[in-house]
């Protein structure tokens, strides 16, 4: 997993995402497991079905710390999962999949916090 975090490293575009103080006071009163919740319910909701109609849109770029950490780790849309992550568009995510997801996000905004 440190192997993906140096490569978005040497990426211009995904190391810009930075959370800002407002979200971090976000994230201090909800707690880590709160926010975790939050990344797996985005992560069921908008990005694990087989057909996303807006693919590519369905990440807002401001609104919640998640959505931040989704662009910074490239698990913002099935596309960019499937250049970074190498996990195929066009069928439904896994659980264990899914959990990837939620971990790398996770590991994201602890490394910002
Ligand atoms: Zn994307």
């Amino acid at each position: 997993m440190d192997d993906i975090f140096d490569r978005l490293a040497k990426s211009d575009f995904r190391s810009r995402f930075k959370l800002k103080d407002k979200d971090k006071l976000y994230i201090k009163e909800k707690g880590l497991d709160t926010i975790r919740r939050h990344a797996e319910d985005f992560i069921a909701k908008r990005i694990a079905p087989a057909d996303i109609l807006n693919d590519g849109k369905q990440t807002p770029m401001k609104g919640h710390p998640v959505f931040i950490a989704q662009h910074a780790t490239a698990s913002c849309c099935r596309k960019c999962i499937n250049k970074w992550h190498k996990i195929p568009c066009g069928r439904e995510l896994s659980a264990k999949e899914q959990e990837y997801l939620v971990n790398i996000i996770m590991q994201w905004i602890e490394k910002q916090m």
